[in-house]
């Protein structure tokens, strides 16, 4: 089967991890295409109950189109105990939908619903949009970040080859009081910009990465409170298993690389990134 950006994923499940001591969060996860599966089925279950097992026992489901948010709130009223859902249309799919403005509609009514709690996964991603698009692009991120600030929930923010651009429409607009990056790509400097303006970087499988130096770096100079972890399942498997299919479970080797990384106590650390995402998204029971 292929995904969205068709990529196979009929891809085989890394190892389960060694369990996390505390129980912790995954941040960022598209269910959906992990499973194949609908929102209150035996397989989310089953990935759900193999992230619990891994010490990962509450995860947050994005959104990337109309249709597929209505599946992350049904999975969040679902599984009530422990996901909570964002909804939003994608950079990749903003410039392309057919209805651009149906959808956004679609995307309002959903935010009011009680288990979202954030709006996202929202950006630029200069990296698959060709210049012509990206006008449509800016526009959908603005939107959504006055839909955040008017809900009082949190952003999540998809930001690829895009940096200066979302730093300085986050500027122009205003930023929510909780603004995350999601899959954060920058380097060190940047870093030191969101970290001066409060917002919260969130990091992914790409930090176990060969060619990511720059992540590693940047790690270092966020304060605990500022931090997140997340798989963006089913993508970004971590280092041993770079390519096969990721799972919330996997939040657990991201989080082992961080705190090896900063030198933190691994249960400490775990514990500060489970109160940062109650702060953000709130209790998810
Ligand atoms: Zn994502």
């Amino acid at each position: 089967m292929a995904d969205r950006h068709n990529r196979d994923i009929d891809r085989p499940l890394a190892p389960a991890p060694k369990p996390l001591p505390v129980p912790t969060v995954d941040a960022h996860a598209h269910l959906e295409i992990v499973t194949d599966a609908a929102p209150d089925s035996d397989a989310v279950r089953k990935v759900l109950d193999d992230a619990k097992a891994a010490g990962v026992d509450r995860v947050v489901q994005v959104g990337y189109s109309a249709e597929q948010s209505k599946w992350c709130v049904a999975a969040a009223e679902h599984f009530n105990d422990r996901v909570l859902a964002a909804v939003a249309l994608h950079p990749n799919e903003a410039p392309i939908v057919a209805d651009m403005d149906a959808d956004l509609k679609i995307i309002e009514e959903l935010a009011t619903h009680p288990r979202v709690r954030a709006i996202g996964e929202t950006g630029l991603d200069y990296f698959r949009t060709p210049p012509e698009l990206r006008k449509r692009q800016q526009d959908s991120f603005k939107w959504h970040i006055e839909l955040a600030k008017k809900t009082n929930k949190a952003l999540v923010i998809h930001d690829r080859d895009s940096h200066d651009d979302v730093l300085s429409i986050l500027q122009e607009v205003g930023a929510p009081e909780t603004t995350i990056f999601h899959c954060y790509s920058g380097d060190a400097a940047m870093a030191k910009i969101c970290i001066e303006r409060g917002y919260i970087l969130s990091f992914a499988g790409t930090i176990t990465f060969k060619n990511a130096p720059e992540l590693r770096e940047a790690v270092k100079l966020v304060p605990i409170d500022q931090l997140m972890a997340e798989t963006d399942s089913p993508f970004l498997s971590p280092m041993p298993n770079r390519g096969a299919l990721n799972v919330p479970a996997q939040v657990a080797t991201v989080i082992r690389a961080m705190a090896a990384e900063r030198g933190d106590d691994l249960a400490e650390f775990a514990n500060a990134l489970s109160a940062n995402a109650e702060r953000a998204f709130g209790k998810f029971n």
